[in-house]
């Protein structure tokens, strides 16, 4: 039988209208506009893309966008002064400095400049140490999004196998925890890793967040498993006319589709989540700022 596509445009556009929900119900109940304050250091093509569709959907549902662009040269102690400026600021109730910043600014140092209750990309060391005990945090936008995903597909993943492949920090770490914290049986595998076939062919949920286009093949993928497919991968596509490109996830969709129980498509699964996470954190955020009721169903 052919897997169950999981929309993740159609997802994000069902979180996304319930914080505009819960925006206008604290702008004429509390008198409350949630804010987000994205710092871009540099001028990386590709972050002023996310910076940009992130401002937009930020003002779409309902809330206050706030852009910082620096110029690539900043030094570090003018980016403090600015997140130091954010994290004072009332109005102000998420901030995300972009990542990768340039080579002379330290990443590490930065984001734990953050006030960890404005964090809502769930860097911050405290939240992390939160996460990884089990209490409330700010938590990483892609790997929650992939988490809501699963709660949606299966109602509940306790006692399930899963694997996460990659372990990084923004995705493969944070990922492993939320399935534990929500009592899957965890692997998470990475370059290291032998036997990865071996591994991957136990799991009844596998995330794939490793930056290699289409490296898990359907043979890899034990029947009737959901697989989230985490990777955005560009590669060149002669076939649909010169200097064409497309995207690809990290696993091999077509053979993986056709043993899977469930797949998220690349692109239109993780990738639209994302930032639909980044605003539920931010209303998140403004909500336990203000002592009110957070919006269910958008935190861990
Ligand atoms: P990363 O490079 O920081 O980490 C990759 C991980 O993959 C590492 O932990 C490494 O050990 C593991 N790895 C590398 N080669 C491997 C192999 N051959 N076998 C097994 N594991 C291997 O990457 P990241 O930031 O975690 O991102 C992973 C992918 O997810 C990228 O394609 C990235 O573009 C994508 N991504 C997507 C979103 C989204 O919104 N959908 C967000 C973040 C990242």
């Amino acid at each position: 039988m052919a897997a169950t596509i999981i929309d993740g445009k159609e997802f994000a556009a069902r979180v996304r209208a319930q914080v505009a929900t819960h925006v206008t119900h604290l702008k004429a109940e509390h008198g409350i506009t949630p804010g987000l304050a994205v710092v871009l250091v540099g001028e990386d093509p590709a972050s002023q893309v996310y910076v940009r569709s992130k401002g937009k959907m930020t003002v779409e549902v309902g809330m206050k966008s706030v852009e910082h662009k620096l110029d690539v040269e900043t030094p570090e102690a003018e980016l403090l002064a600015l997140i130091d400026q954010l994290n004072n600021d009332p109005e102000i109730h998420g901030i995300l400095v972009q990542l990768p910043l340039p080579k002379h600014l330290n990443e590490d140092l930065v984001i734990n400049s953050i006030d960890p209750a404005k964090d809502v990309d769930g860097f911050h060391i405290s939240n992390v140490g939160l996460l990884g005990t089990g209490q409330k945090s700010m938590v990483p936008c892609t790997p929650l999004g992939c988490l809501m995903m699963l709660r949606d597909h299966h109602g509940s993943i306790s006692g399930m196998n899963a694997v996460v492949i990659g372990r990084s920090n923004i995705v493969g770490k944070p990922m492993a925890q939320l399935l534990l914290n929500d009592s899957a049986t965890v692997t998470i595998a990475h370059s290291r890793t032998k036997d990865l076939a071996d591994v991957v062919r136990r799991a009844d949920i596998v995330v794939a967040a490793v930056g290699r286009p289409e490296m898990v093949p359907g043979d890899w993928i034990k029947p009737g498993a959901t697989v989230i497919d985490v990777g955005i991968n560009r590669l060149d596509a002669p076939e649909k006319g010169e200097g064409k490109t497309k995207l690809v996830g990290d696993v091999h969709y077509d053979s993986c589709a056709a043993v899977a129980g469930a797949i998220t498509p690349v692109p239109g699964g993780v990738g639209p989540m994302t930032i639909a996470c980044l605003l539920a954190n931010t209303v998140t955020a403004c909500c336990r700022a203000n002592g009110l009721a957070e919006p269910e169903g958008l935190t861990a």
